[in-house]
């Protein structure tokens, strides 16, 4: 268990991706309060993603395309764990957690992400089918999200 006996900064760079569990959830559009700075998701994904998959639609070219799409790196985590949804892995292992029963790397099936309800496959809308101004009515409202 490469992410027990590492810290997250040891990691290279395949088992960092491996940590990915595929829930697609960081794909979500976000609204942030300017006064308290709390983060909200919302049901509106990213027009790359293709949601009946959890995957993005051209994953190599992502940041040139879709300039606010999130790069993980552990450098980055401290900015940005707390934008991150609750479930995700990178938070989990940062915030000192165990990596829960449905992550594929505990379960050893891509597919428990899915069957648990963890990702948002078939869940979401895409950000094309709605007027930007309207996010706040896709607003996520589970606290565990
Ligand atoms: S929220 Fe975290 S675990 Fe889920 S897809 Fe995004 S990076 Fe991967
Ligand atoms: S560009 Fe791809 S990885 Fe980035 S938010 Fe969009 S679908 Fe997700």
């Amino acid at each position: 268990m490469f992410w027990k006996d590492k810290s997250l900064e040891q990691l290279n760079h395949s088992e960092w991706e491996s940590l990915c569990d595929g829930c697609a959830k960081c794909c979500l559009h976000k609204l942030q309060d300017t006064e308290t700075e709390e983060v909200a998701f919302t049901w509106v994904h990213c027009s790359l993603l293709d949601c009946s998959t959890c995957k993005c639609s051209d994953y190599p070219n992502r940041l040139e395309l879709v300039p606010n799409c999130l790069k993980i790196t552990y450098q980055e985590l401290e900015k940005i764990s707390s934008a991150l949804p609750s479930t995700c892995a990178y938070r989990l292992l940062y915030e000192g957690k165990e990596l829960p029963s449905w992550h594929p790397l505990i379960s050893n099936d891509l597919q428990s992400i899915h069957t648990a309800n963890i990702s948002i496959k078939d869940m979401a809308i895409n950000e094309l089918e709605v007027d930007s101004d309207e996010l706040d009515l896709f607003i996520i409202e589970d606290e565990d999200f």
